[in-house]
Formats: C-alpha cells, sequence, structure tokens
C-alpha cells in the first residue's frame, strides 16, 4: 500500500476523464514542509500563520516572523503558497493573552478584527511577509473578512507596507477567504478588487448553520453536502468564473473524498487539505468519471426537494462506481 501511495504521489492530479484538478496543503508549522515532496503536492492552499505563533505562545517579532516565512517560500520552491494572516482568537488563543470575556469566541474579537483594531500588530507581519518574499511572487490572504470594507482596509495596510519594503515583491496577489456569509452578498463588489478566494468551509458552515464547529453533538447534524451548501458553492464558481478569480476551497471538507468529489464536480478546480487526505483524494479523483458526475449531481439537485442532506445519494454513485 505504501509503494501503492508513492506511485500516485508523481501522478498528474486529474480525473479519469482528464480534467485537472490543483491539489495543495494546509500547513501551518515548517516541520510540516516536507509533506510537500511527500505528497506531491501542487502548492500551500492555506499557510495558516497563527500556528507557529499558538506553538510558541507568542507572537514572534518581524526579523523571527520573515524566517519563517522564507523557510515555506524556499520549500515550495516556487509552487504557490497563500500565505493566511495571523486567524487567533475564536478557537485559537494565545496563552495569556488579555482579551474580553465574551460569550461567543467564534463570532468575537478574532482574526481580520483584531488585525485591523491593531494595525501595528498586522503590519509588522505584513512586513515579515514581504521581506521573506524577497522580490518573488507573494499571495496574501486575509481571514474573517465579513464584508468588502474590511478587505479594503486590510488590503491598505499590506499595500502601505509594500511601499516601504524593498526589493518590491515581483507580484502581489491579495485575496480573501470566503467564511463570513455576509461577504458572499458583497461578490460583485468583491470579485472586482481580489486577487483570488478562496473558501474556508469550517467557519463557513458554522456560521451559515449557526452550528459550532466544535460541538460533536452538532457535527452530523449540518452537511456541505445539502442543497442550500451545494446552491451556495454553484453561485460562487459561476460568479468567480464570470469575474476571471481564482477559487479554491481549503476548509477540512475538502480532504474527504466524497466532499472533495462533489466540490469538482461543482466545477471547484483546486482543493487545500491536511496532507493525510491529499492522496485519498487524488485517488478518488483518478476513478472519477467527472462528465458523468456532473449529470448525476445535476439530476440529484433538480430532484432532492428540500431534503436536509443529499450525501445519500451522492454516496450511493460513489459506491457503484
Ligand atoms: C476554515 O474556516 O475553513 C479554515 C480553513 O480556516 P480555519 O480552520 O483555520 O478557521
Ligand atoms: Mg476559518
Amino acid at each position: 500500500r505504501e509503494a501503492g501511495w508513492a506511485a500516485l504521489r508523481d501522478q498528474p492530479n486529474l480525473t479519469m476523464d482528464g480534467t485537472p484538478v490543483r491539489l495543495m496543503l494546509n500547513i501551518g508549522l515548517t516541520m510540516e514542509l516536507a509533506q510537500l515532496d511527500a505528497t506531491g503536492a501542487e502548492g500551500i492552499g492555506l499557510f495558516r500563520t497563527e500556528i507557529a505563533m499558538l506553538a510558541r505562545g507568542a507572537i514572534a517579532d518581524v526579523a523571527e516572523q520573515a524566517a519563517v516565512y522564507a523557510r515555506v517560500l524556499d520549500a515550495a520552491a516556487g509552487r504557490p503558497v497563500l500565505f493566511r494572516t495571523m486567524d487567533l482568537g475564536g478557537d485559537k488563543l494565545l496563552p495569556g493573552s488579555a482579551r474580553p470575556e465574551e460569550e461567543n469566541p467564534a463570532m468575537g474579537w478574532r482574526s481580520l478584527r483584531i488585525g485591523l483594531d491593531r494595525p501595528a500588530l498586522l503590519r509588522r507581519q505584513l512586513r515579515a511577509l514581504l521581506l521573506a518574499a524577497n522580490g518573488h511572487e507573494l499571495s496574501v490572504m486575509f481571514p474573517m473578512v465579513a464584508n468588502v470594507a474590511e478587505f479594503r482596509a486590510a488590503r491598505a495596510l499590506l499595500l502601505a507596507e509594500a511601499a516601504k519594503v524593498r526589493p518590491a515583491p515581483a507580484r502581489l496577489n491579495v485575496g480573501t477567504m470566503l467564511e463570513v456569509p455576509a461577504l458572499l452578498f458583497q461578490l460583485p463588489a468583491l470579485l472586482r478588487e481580489v486577487d483570488f478566494v478562496s473558501v474556508g468551509t469550517n467557519d463557513l458552515l458554522q456560521f451559515l448553520f449557526a452550528a459550532d464547529r466544535g460541538t460533536p453533538a452538532l457535527a452530523g447534524r449540518y452537511d456541505l453536502l445539502s442543497p442550500p451548501v451545494i446552491d451556495l458553492l454553484s453561485t460562487l464558481v459561476e460568479q468567480t468564473r464570470a469575474a476571471g478569480v481564482p477559487l479554491s476551497v481549503c476548509g477540512e471538507a475538502a480532504s474527504r473524498p466524497l466532499e472533495a468529489m462533489t466540490l469538482v464536480g461543482l466545477g471547484i478546480g483546486a482543493l487545500s487539505m491536511p496532507a493525510s487526505g491529499l492522496l485519498p483524494v487524488k485517488a478518488m479523483l483518478a476513478e472519477l468519471d467527472l462528465p458523468a458526475f456532473r449529470q448525476v449531481l445535476a439530476s440529484i439537485r433538480r430532484t432532492c426537494g428540500a431534503e436536509a442532506s443529499v450525501r445519500e445519494p451522492i454516496a450511493a454513485w460513489a459506491r457503484e462506481r
């Protein structure tokens, strides 16, 4: 089986009918970088910058941060890396950090909200990223963006730093996570301003269904493979395509074969996931007759009525194959 996985690693990421799908990794620590070559990933679709900060229990200074980000870019060796700015708060708290008592930390003072209220903190991180890029292409993604104004404010901080750092990056791509539902209602305006978007299904589903992502009792109750989410993702595919904005999915769902199959069936061409999911997803894709599945998915969507989930008919089709 080991040998089988290794052989799979070196094959291109294609569906059975030859449609390319970009498979990338979610990574947060430099020690995970070896997984890039171990899995044959095409890049890092989500580098969670806060993980190293959580591991060391503090936010590093600019030089230390830059050293970490430079190691990431070195290991990626030209493969794309989407650096997400610090997503602290919610379920990711620094020990001892003074924070307000909140009844709902996931919806509280966290993530980009902290960065916009403490711009010096975010600017130091942005400077570190620009320094690490050292004149090469750099892609920066903001988390928990709830409206276009927040994206603009965050990008302005990035551009202010970029004006000062030399050498300037050969290309600076600025994008956002789509994980707060309100932002989905501003897509036309947003898509005029971003270089890429990535769906964070972990938070998006949590907020869409008002269901805490960490509560086991809710884990089986709301499903990515449900009409509301499928319709939403399908609209997103149409609108990003029309706007020419690259779309990826970086929530954990992308690592589960049935979910990944459905995302690809909806037209999503880039998935970023934990390393453990990459080769199983790749194996699934190699056996996926995408045109046939697209027809099945369309028919399931037409006939599902008000079902809470369409997991079963999708799974049944996959089992038959
Ligand atoms: C997400 O919310 O889906 C996501 C990828 O980010 P995180 O899990 O770090 O919140
Ligand atoms: Mg998130």
